[in-house]
């Protein structure tokens, strides 16, 4: 960082403007909003000393700027259009050890002002560290355009409650859910629409609310394959709320560090073949927690309830009669085949689409291969990649075309996203050769080949390896 971002509090503090002119005067009413006591130099106060004749905080000096002005100051501005008297009001301030900002040149500056969104009490200070004003302003318009002006509502109210709060809620954190409930709930949209009274009434109801304890609750959230963006808000919501977070091994680490701050992270990861936490146990965590009233997240990849057992944890949580709720993910098949280019149904390649899993108990028995075998359908295997010798051999034995596409999409949608592509007949030798990874979803069908002429994310190390198409799907 090349400066250090800090707010000043200058009610009543004496404050040094040099110059009077334009931009001067913007200075001026800044730091007067700022209740600074300012006393303006210039050899011509023309043009200000009208409108601030009878301001008292406001001394109006015309002489030239000499360095004993600086005595007793905090702070000073130089804004006069010679650059020459600028920099001497600069090399004054330093040697007296003063915060100079000079305007449009960060040379002499030891302080720079920020571009601001006001919604006070809540400021917010931008700066490129005077490189790219231009890129400031434009990022300031968009916190504009997102921040509504009822946020300086808002906060005022919550400077009024703050107290009344305080002594009801005693606790620390039943404080923080309960200003969570509070921008959750109608009320940013009543002050929006300048409904103040009935916000009051809003705020005070769920303040009557929090009062009442705590109950522990378990939110099942989906966290997508990998890329952040593809949470849901209500997936960012519950973790900016948990208090504890339990986390596969496919969770991304970048959608863990949209947890709130002091939540409890705890992996209870599983890979294939190497069960860290076994399900029963992880079942037994959820419900002690909960138990302990708190705001549990069991945060899995994808989908949930897609070859997730999602739906053992829920069970073991009523069978506790402890309260929950599902919050869906993009599943890898989903997502996946997005990040491959690789439409899961087409009018004309495919009218229906299978998730399967190849990795349960006895699969490759159970599946109804005859089925799978059926031309005019996707099949995306999830827990493909140590069975794919038997997958080629069950639906080339079932009557599939050994010339059938593939695609195997390993790390879908992350920044190390590989795709292999080829015909069903050399699937595992390809995936040999390519040294396919877990996690990886493997799609079967004629619509596997769109990959190479829809295909559009480009992972950062591009290690995109395919063959080219022998059979064409048009
Ligand atoms: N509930 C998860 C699936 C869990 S099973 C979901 O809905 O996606 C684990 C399997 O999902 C992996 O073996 C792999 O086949 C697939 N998978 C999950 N994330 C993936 C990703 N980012 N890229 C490719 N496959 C993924």
């Amino acid at each position: 960082m090349d400066y250090f971002p800090l707010f000043l509090r200058l009610q009543g503090k004496p404050v040094l403007l040099v110059g009077a002119g334009e931009v001067a005067r913007r200075k001026l009413v800044l730091l007067r909003a700022a209740g600074a006591v300012v006393t303006v130099v210039a050899p011509d106060l023309s043009a200000i000393a009208t409108d601030y004749a009878n301001d008292a905080q406001v001394l109006l000096q015309q002489q030239a700027f000499a360095p004993e002005q600086l005595h007793g100051k905090w702070l000073v501005i130089a804004a006069t259009n010679d650059s020459s008297v600028n920099a001497a009001v600069a090399q004054a301030a330093e040697a007296q050890q003063i915060w100079a900002n000079v305007v449009d040149d960060t040379e002499q500056c030891s302080a720079i002002v920020p571009a601001i969104v006001d919604r006070s009490p809540v400021v917010i200070a931008i700066s490129s560290g005077a490189t790219a004003p231009v890129l400031a302003r434009r990022i300031r318009a968009q916190l504009e355009a997102l921040i509504d002006e009822s946020v300086g509502t808002l906060a005022k109210m919550a400077q009024r409650w703050r107290e009344t709060i305080k002594t009801r809620l005693p606790d620390v954190s039943a404080r923080r859910r309960f200003w969570d409930a509070v921008l959750d709930s109608r009320l940013p949209a009543l002050l929006k629409n300048r409904r103040e009274q009935d916000a009051e009434q809003l705020l005070s109801d769920l303040l009557a609310q929090a009062e009442t304890p705590q109950r522990g609750h378990v939110s099942l959230v989906g966290a997508g394959p990998g890329d952040p963006g593809l949470l849901t808000l209500n997936a960012q919501r519950a973790l900016q709320q948990a208090d504890v977070i339990f986390y596969d091994q496919l969770v991304s680490p970048a959608v863990l560090e949209l947890a709130r701050r002091d939540a409890e992270l705890i992996s209870v990861g599983k890979k294939a073949g190497d069960h860290k936490t076994s399900q029963a146990a992880i079942n037994a965590l959820l419900v002690e927690h909960a138990k302990q009233n708190k705001r549990v997240v069991r945060l899995k990849g994808g989908d949930p309830f897609i070859f997730g057992r999602g739906g053992e944890e829920l069970e073991a949580l009523a069978a506790e009669h402890i309260s929950f709720d599902v919050v869906p993910g993009i599943t890898a098949a989903i997502a996946c085949a997005a990040y491959a280019g690789i439409p899961l149904t087409h009018r004309s390649h495919a009218q229906s689409v299978r998730f399967v899993t190849a990795h349960c108990q006895n699969s490759a028995d159970t599946l109804d291969w005859a089925n799978l075998a059926r031309e005019q359908q996707t099949l995306a295997f999830y827990m493909g990649v140590a069975q794919l010798e038997t997958i080629r051999a069950k639906l080339l034995e079932h009557g599939a075309t050994p010339t059938l596409p593939f695609a195997m999409i390993e790390n879908g949608s992350r920044p190390e996203q590989r795709v292999i592509t080829g015909h069903l007949s050399e699937l595992p030798e390809k995936a040999r050769t390519h040294q396919v990874q877990s996690p990886a979803l493997l799609v079967i069908g004629d619509v596997a080949q769109l990959h190479h002429r829809l295909q559009w994310f480009k992972p950062e190390t591009a290690r995109s390896e395919n063959v080219q198409p022998e059979r064409s799907v048009a």
